[in-house]
């Protein structure tokens, strides 16, 4: 199969999709693109969600299938052009909205680190099962997460396919319990989902660790790659991973610095405005950030 004939077709019909689509649908529907990040490696956007798919000659692997319509969708494209079944379906970690909508490839095995098998597990009682079906569920606004087949432990777990390897990289104890990186070694391509934004400002809130963010982000610096492609927002360089965790810490010594210098929250936020950041996307959540490192930094 002529891989650069493929990967050009793949990117026309992204921009026909896009632009044949109805008027009126444009609001309802999420945008839908395929782009191939690097060779047989492809990014999948729904909206302002993203996931992996990597094509090798015995079979696709996925990384996040993000939600029930998108795998949907997916599917009949990747059927169109690929001639090969999606064998694997890896979770960056367990949460709704990620890792949703594999149950449309019945067929796959999906993989997920061991702490995604209770949360994705019904329980037996009904009490529960209502709550379970409103948040993974069929009843969930993505469409339902199918619980993992196989699961992994450890720090690392690796992924042969059609003569490549993926490994899963497990993030200790940042936002879920199981998330995990997912790197693409030949492609030199890092997949990182919630914990590590590019050019878009993160979430600071009172419960923000030093210890966490510079546990996951020397995490991902350890790893070979030259692109990281994120969960959400724009692909990124390494350089883009460490800016993340610059933000942070611009912020964190800038309401310091308010701080000793005796001056109130509202003072702060007036003054820190971080400009070199205004850029990114999401810049409008900057003041509610200073307001969490302020509490983070007054906490007892
Ligand atoms: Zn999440
Ligand atoms: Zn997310």
């Amino acid at each position: 199969m002529n891989r650069t004939l493929l990967s050009s077709t793949l990117l026309a019909a992204a921009v026909t999709g896009a632009l044949a689509a109805p008027a009126f649908a444009q609001q309802a529907e999420p945008e839908r693109s395929i782009l191939e990040v690097a060779d047989n490696l492809y990014r999948v956007q729904s909206g302002e969600w993203f996931g992996m798919a990597l094509v090798t000659d015995e079979g696709i692997l996925l990384a996040d299938p993000l939600n029930l319509d998108s795998a949907t969708w997916l599917k009949s494209e990747l059927e169109e052009r690929f001639d090969v079944p999606v064998e694997y379906i890896v979770y960056s970690h367990h949460h709704a909205d990620h890792a949703s909508g594999a149950q449309v490839w019945p067929d796959a095995t999906v993989i997920a680190h061991e702490a995604a098998a209770a949360p994705l597990t019904p329980p037996e009682d009904a009490e529960a099962l209502a709550q379970f079906e409103g948040q993974f569920g069929s009843e969930s606004p993505f469409g339902g997460t199918r619980a993992p087949d196989e699961t992994w432990s450890g720090t690392e777990h690796e992924i042969t396919l059609g003569g490549e390897t993926v490994k899963l990289i497990h993030v200790d104890a940042a936002h879920a319990a199981d998330m995990a990186y997912v790197l693409f070694p030949e492609q030199r391509t890092l997949f990182v989902v919630d914990v590590i934004n590019i050019k878009r400002l993160p979430f600071i809130g009172a419960g923000f660790s030093e210890a966490e963010l510079d546990g996951l982000t020397d995490l991902a610096m350890a790893q070979q790659f030259d692109t990281v492609v994120p969960g959400h927002g724009d692909i990124g360089t390494p350089e883009d991973v460490e800016r993340h965790r610059q933000y942070h810490r611009d912020v964190i010594a800038g309401v310091q610095q308010g701080l000793d210098e005796g001056k109130s929250l509202e003072e702060i936020q007036a003054e820190l405005t971080l400009d070199e950041y205004a850029e990114w996307s999401a810049y409008e959540r900057h003041g509610q950030n200073v307001a969490g490192a302020y509490a983070y930094l007054t906490a007892d």
